[in-house]
């Protein structure tokens, strides 16, 4: 719709609403016949005691003319209520014979045709006011009185003056009434087309208003609130069912999340079909270009619009999608079993609403989600620290009680004393750097510092660097630099880090055998691909996604003492962040081997 300088003219409006107008000026019409009959009857009763006072040998054409005009207005009004909707039809008509019917009173009786130019220029008027008709009406109306003047003229009708003065006054009257009948139409659309926009905005308003209010009565409960969109689309759009089709990324496809009348048969076929993107690619497509896909005729040249519509006896359906950061996260489905004509353009506007509105409660509903678990987690982060930080301060604690006691007077007691002292102090000094480490990478503050340096630089210092009270007796550690010199540009340091927790890992749960920390080159020699193998219990399959995640360790692994379950979730993270990605490949019984590939030329942001 286009609207200049405040005026609107027929084009702005779409078809609904110049229906409704249409409808609305025949009911007008329809009104407006009754008075105006009541009007000219009165007119012509006074005309005809005139006629009859100063000519009374007229009296028998009059009384048969007023009898004329008395059966076509009768006529007229009881047409109109039987025919309302050829209001318009039989108002052009009446008016159109009242006016020959003047005529030919007027050349039956020879009066003066300059007194018939006065009265059809009142007619003329009088119909212009009354009946809101517009510039075309009004032009069909005329035709009768336009007529009359030459008709009467011919037909015997005396004049004064020639007769074209009369011809120009009755098209001078005849051209005033078109004007001001185009000239109230124009001001009466106008002000019906921005009384039907307020209504519209009030309805827009009270049913958004309506779906805010459902949607968030349900927020905490996601399922609830799915079903709760459905039935708010259905009912606003007045449709036959609705359906909310949410996209499964792990499926890769669009899924049946909730519907409202949706047909338990449809219902079940729906879940059954799981719509992958090939499949509805090109309603896909136009989704992602409008927004929203529309479909009111039944014999679709889409296959696949065409099977689902006939399958499920569908005549048309308004679909809108649903997004998150520019990505289509559901499809909420309007759909009609009546053919229909065209979605209205408020329609897909009051859709594209309810949509919006529902991304704003889905979006607060995973908000909320997130929060929660955020705070439980942060509850048993608490919880597991503590309990962490207490184990080994109650060993020191213990021990140190024992030496100011003197209770160990063997010097190789009060020595291994010590020493646990001093290991249980190395346990809290790793936890509390591991903690560190998290929260660092939680806030986001991780900053990457790359460098370019050659794997036998990092083995050497990754080797002086593990300290020799990691690595049992039993335990054989080989390094095995496949890279030779290559170079390597990442963050070193994180990159340390990251060996150094995989190692530290494959020392404390293998008791006796091989660990095996090994690099080479990969994919074209655009990776660096490290690996640390032991020969130590391994982890069950179904561990090994759990481990990496924060606080969780492997259910059955042997001699875990002293871990928190931070130091994968912390690798997982670090490698990632330098590009690359950590992988576990294990049997129970057989050893582990944990793999980080990383790009030789750094994470791409950081180097792009
Ligand atoms: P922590 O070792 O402190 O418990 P991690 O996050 O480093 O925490 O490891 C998580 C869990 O993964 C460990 O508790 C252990 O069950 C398992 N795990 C890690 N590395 C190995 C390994 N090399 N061999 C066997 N199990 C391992």
């Amino acid at each position: 719709m286009t609207r200049e300088g405040g005026t609107v003219d027929a084009t702005s409006a779409d078809e609904g609403m110049l229906s409704a107008y249409w409808q609305e000026t025949q009911r007008l019409l329809a009104h407006r016949v009754q008075a105006a009959s009541i009007f000219f009857l009165l007119f012509a009763g006074a005309i005809t005691t005139l006629e009859v006072i100063y000519f009374p040998t007229r009296r028998s054409a009059l009384l048969l003319t007023c009898a004329v005009y008395a059966a076509l207005c009768v006529a007229a009004v009881v047409a109109v209520r039987r025919r309302p909707d050829r209001t318009f039809a039989i108002t052009v008509a009446a008016t159109n014979a009242l006016a020959l019917c003047m005529t030919a009173y007027s050349a039956a009786v020879h009066n003066r045709a300059e007194m018939l130019v006065l009265t059809l220029t009142l007619y003329l008027t009088g119909v212009v006011l009354l009946f809101p008709w517009g510039l075309r009406g009004q032009a069909l109306g005329s035709l009768g009185a336009a007529l009359g003047y030459p008709l009467s003229t011919f037909a015997g009708a005396t004049t004064a003056s020639p007769s074209v003065y009369g011809l120009a006054a009755l098209s001078t009257a005849v051209g005033l009434t078109l004007t001001g009948a185009y000239l109230l139409e124009r001001h009466r659309f106008a002000a019906y087309w921005r009384a039907a926009e307020l209504e519209r905005a009030q309805l827009f308003s009270a049913a958004l208003l309506e779906v805010a209010r459902a949607l968030n009565a349900t927020i905490r409960d996601p399922q609830a609130l799915a079903e709760q969109m459905a039935a708010c689309a259905r009912q606003a759009l007045a449709a036959d069912w609705a359906a909310l089709l949410r996209w499964n990324e792990s499926g890769r496809t669009f899924e049946l999340a909730a519907g409202s009348g949706v047909p338990a048969a449809v219902a079940e076929e729906i879940r059954t079909i799981g719509f992958s993107p090939q499949v509805i690619a090109p309603f896909e497509r136009t989704l992602r270009r409008n927004g929203w896909v529309a479909l009111t005729n039944s014999e679709s040249s889409e296959p696949l619009a065409q099977t689902l519509l006939q399958r499920w006896r569908l005549a048309a359906f308004l679909s809108q999608s649903i997004m998150r950061e520019q990505q289509i996260t559901a499809v909420v489905s309007c759909c009609y079993v009546q053919p229909r004509g065209p979605f209205r353009p408020q329609e897909r506007r009051l859709l594209a609403a309810i949509a919006n509105q529902a991304a704003v409660a889905l979006e607060n509903a995973r908000l909320m989600e997130e929060a929660r678990a955020a705070n439980r987690l942060k509850s048993e982060f608490v919880a597991t620290v503590s309990h962490e930080l207490r184990t080994p301060l109650n060993v020191i604690i213990g021990y140190t009680d024992l030496l100011r006691e003197a209770a160990l007077g063997d010097p190789g007691e009060q020595s291994a004393a010590l020493d646990r002292i001093r290991q249980q102090s190395l346990q809290l000094l790793d936890l509390i750097q591991a903690m560190l480490d998290v929260s660092r990478l939680d806030a986001g503050g991780l900053r990457l510092n790359l460098e370019e340096f050659d794997l036998g630089a990092l083995f050497a210092s990754l080797r002086t660097s593990v300290p020799s009270n990691w690595c049992g007796p039993k335990v054989k550690v080989d390094w095995l630099n496949r890279g030779g010199a290559a170079t390597l540009r990442t963050d070193r340091g994180k990159l340390e880090m990251i060996l150094r927790n995989l190692i530290h890992n494959a020392l404390k749960y293998t008791e006796a055998g091989a660990v095996s920390v090994a690099a080479e080159e990969v994919g074209d020699q655009a990776q660096v691909c490290f690996s640390v193998t032991d020969t130590g219990p391994g982890i069950a399959l179904e561990d090994q996604t759990a481990i990496f995640e924060m606080f969780r360790q492997a259910s059955a692994t042997p001699g875990r003492d002293g871990g928190v379950g931070l130091g994968l979730y912390i690798v997982k993270r670090l490698s990632e962040a330098l590009g690359g990605s950590v992988s576990v490949h294990s049997q129970p019984g057989a050893g582990a081997c944990f793999r980080v590939v990383l790009p030789r030329q750094g994470p791409r942001t950081a180097a792009g």
